[in-house]
């Protein structure tokens, strides 16, 4: 029996694990969850899991809520947040809290020597530079959630011999604007953009999904995760995401993984560590499948020279690169910008900063503080 702590269990993310969780109930105890809304959705997680602890990240909490009859010592501070997850009972982190709210716990996760489940592509995004080193020194073993990352590690070999990788190929869906051009892309709505074509996600990687921005964090994810060189990580479209990503090896042998897109895929063998955990999913219908593969869409591909630059620089530039979206993707879904000036705000603040090295994790909150405040600045000045 494995004890988890589930760090955004209200989300997307956490539904998926739930229901894996639900299906291997003999293997797993949720010991903790975490949230910081949706409490009507935490009360029936307890209800049906009946973790020890929950945390909720809110300064008011609505103390007559009956989550807090059945919770009455609910979690709330960061030092208990890290109390939670450093208990010697914790065996397994996920990490599904969005965005860069995410990073102080994979820190405290990974500091921890935990098995961490990283969904938070952000926290490696900002921080891959404190966090990869940690996870070596303090023994922790990161396993990637999101698909694509998932498929390449169930495509490497066990021991991890990167002299035989030749390329990693990170497939895209493309999302809802794959058959836009570039100007098209200035009429587009929130709406529009929430509209993913294969994967049902939250709100912030959705949209990020149609910048095609999730596929740039993707692409410095994978560079820390598996230290590979941005050179040889490359991106294709792959409509039907079927294929979640290949692994090329220098004898020419491809190998991909398949499924339908479900994020209960990736889950199961994250959780599963070295087994497979049986779950329900729709298998394949491989007679008539067509499957089919092509570039970025002209003028988007911008987008990557920075992302490719954060990989091969480091230091405080993918905590600049990420808050400067979170910035320009707040405002897009608050309807203060426009969907094409997220590109906008994100060169332009990206622009106003030269690479530093990140020593602490200190260093990044404060260079993702300063990029947030010249984001916004930028977002001022369009209007
Ligand atoms: P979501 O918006 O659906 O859910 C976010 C969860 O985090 C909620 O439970 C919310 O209450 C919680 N949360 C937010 N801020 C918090 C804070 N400060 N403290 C504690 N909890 C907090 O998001 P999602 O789509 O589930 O994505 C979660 C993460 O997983 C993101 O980093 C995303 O990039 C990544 N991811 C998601 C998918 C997907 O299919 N949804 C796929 C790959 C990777
Ligand atoms: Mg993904």
């Amino acid at each position: 029996m494995k004890n988890i702590v589930l760090l955004g269990a209200t989300g997307s993310i956490g539904d998926s694990c739930l229901n894996v969780i639900r299906q291997n109930k003999e293997d797993f105890h949720l010991l903790g969850i975490g949230l910081d809304s949706n409490l009507d959705k935490a009360y029936k997680v307890a209800k049906e899991f009946r973790p020890e602890h929950i945390f909720v990240a809110q300064s008011d909490l609505d103390k007559s809520h009956d989550l807090l009859d059945l919770y009455p010592n609910i979690l709330s501070t960061e030092d208990e947040l890290q109390g939670l997850i450093q208990h010697p009972n914790v065996d397994i982190v996920i990490s599904a809290i969005s965005g860069f709210a995410g990073l102080q716990a994979s820190y405290f996760a990974i500091d921890a020597g935990k098995t961490v489940l990283i969904a938070n592509k952000e926290s490696i995004v900002a921080a891959g530079d404190i966090l990869m080193p940690l996870a070596e020194t303090k023994n922790s073993k990161i396993i990637p959630v999101d698909s694509e990352h998932n498929a390449i590690h169930q495509c490497l070999p066990q021991h991890r011999d990167l002299s035989e990788i030749s390329k990693i190929i990170i497939t895209a869906s493309g999302g809802p604007f794959r058959e836009k051009t570039f100007q098209d892309l200035s009429k587009v709505s929130l709406q529009d953009a929430l509209k993913h074509p294969t994967w049902s996600m939250g709100t912030k990687i959705t949209i990020d999904s149609a910048t095609l921005v999730n596929k740039c964090l993707e692409l410095i994810e994978a560079h820390y995760l598996f230290q590979i060189p941005e050179s040889q990580i490359e991106i294709v479209v792959h409509p039907q995401s079927i294929i979640h990503s290949m692994v090329t090896f220098i004898d020419g042998s491809t190998i991909a993984q398949m499924s339908n897109p479900n994020m209960e895929v990736p889950i199961a063998n994250a959780l599963g560590l070295e087994n497979r955990l049986p779950i329900n999913f729709e298998p394949i219908h491989f007679s008539g499948l067509n499957l089919s593969f092509e570039p970025i869409s002209d003028g988007r591909e911008v987008i990557f020279d920075i992302a490719r630059e954060v990989c091969n620089k480091k230091g405080n530039l993918g905590v600049i690169f990420n808050a400067a979206n979170e910035v320009a993707v707040d405002a897009f879904v608050n309807k203060n910008i426009h969907f094409v000036d997220i590109y906008q705000v994100i060169q332009r603040t990206f622009d106003c900063f030269s690479c530093s090295k990140v020593s602490t994790l200190d260093d990044v909150f404060e260079y993702d503080k300063q990029a947030r405040i010249k984001a916004e600045k930028v977002i001022k000045s369009l209007h």
